[in-house]
């Protein structure tokens, strides 16, 4: 067995798309049969879950997803999951799900400096500021970078030309944040000295879209919160103005608006089964996007909801006034 898969699903797998395929803990990872197929390539998108029957390819131009049945008739012209699902095993990994909260972490481990409040000041007085001055303690903030400098020496860092001409600049205005699965920094700018105000470093392969998350106070919930800002997700974390963290697994945001792409490495990398989706939206993002996402994903989606700030462009911008709307 193979999570809820009997054995031949591999074999199968491999008569129909070659000998690359590969798995991990959580996912079996394969050429995409409608973007990749009988294409050599160093790494393969079509990642498909070891625990729920869903696939997702993560190339950026294909993204398609869905239930295995519908991998199954392309694969096959008609669904034959029932061949290669067990049924049992199924139900009993649903069922522990709700228990199960190890971590996967393939990627090689990435250190963070000690926050060295004193010799970046600066940059301690924007993360205060950002944080309306809570109670929060700067330097336990999970992957915060100031130390740019350090940060890219104790992790050997590869100094490509983007980041040679950025570093300086770096290390001066911005603060970083490494994201859930180490592949990637997200640095955002302390002042306004210089026209890049965001800049993402790649530091490992991925191929997802990474994230940065907290843990909300349930971990055995299905409801998970997401954002465009890291700072949206942390005035609601601190503040918790929606009075929600008791229900709430986790807060993600991707500093993007591509809320599929996050949905999807979410439910893939983090496990949620068929989440409640709660979004804290940016003004300029209109209900009718968010139908869309819901109508495209109903698949993945038990629940989606919707809120806007009414008195400010996002949720960094207090006092919040909250305005919902279920999609
Ligand atoms: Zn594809």
């Amino acid at each position: 067995m193979i999570g809820i898969y009997q054995d031949d699903f591999i074999e199968y797998l491999k008569r129909k798309l070659g000998d690359h395929i590969k798995t991990s803990s959580k996912n079996i990872i394969c050429p995409c049969p409608f973007c990749e197929f009988g294409e050599e390539k160093s790494h393969y998108h079509m990642y498909i879950s070891i625990e729920i029957p869903i696939f997702h390819c993560f190339h950026a131009n294909c993204e398609k997803s869905g239930s295995l049945k519908k991998l199954l008739k392309k694969l096959e012209g008609h669904d034959i999951s029932d061949e290669f699902v067990d049924k049992e095993k199924l139900a009993e990994i649903t069922k522990q799900r709700k228990i199960f909260t190890d971590q996967e972490k393939t990627q090689s481990k990435i250190q963070v400096p000690i926050i060295n409040s004193s010799k970046f000041m600066l940059k301690d007085m924007y993360m205060k500021q950002r944080l309306k001055f809570s109670r929060t303690t700067i330097g336990l903030i999970k992957g915060l970078i100031f130390d740019v400098d350090a940060f890219i020496e104790m992790n050997d860092i590869i100094v490509d030309e983007g980041l040679f001409r950025m570093r300086e600049y770096l290390q001066q205005n911005f603060v970083g944040f490494l994201t859930e699965n180490n592949s990637t920094v997200i640095f955002r700018i302390i002042d306004h000295s210089h026209s890049v105000r965001f800049y993402k470093l790649k530091i490992q392969q991925s191929n997802f879209l990474d994230y940065y998350k907290l843990s909300g106070n349930n971990q055995n919930s299905n409801k998970i919160v997401l954002a465009e800002g890291i700072f949206d997700i942390f005035t609601e974390h601190i503040f918790d103005t929606l009075n929600i963290k008791q229900n709430i697994k986790l807060y993600a945001s991707a500093l993007s608006s591509k809320y599929i792409s996050l949905i999807h490495s979410i439910i893939f990398h983090e496990q949620v089964f068929q989440p409640d989706i709660i979004i804290l939206s940016d003004r300029g993002i209109g209900r009718e996007y968010y139908k869309k996402l819901k109508k495209y994903n109903k698949h993945i989606i038990n629940r989606l909801d919707v809120y806007y700030n009414k008195t400010g462009k996002d949720f960094n911008d207090t006092p919040v006034t909250p305005i919902k709307y279920t999609i």
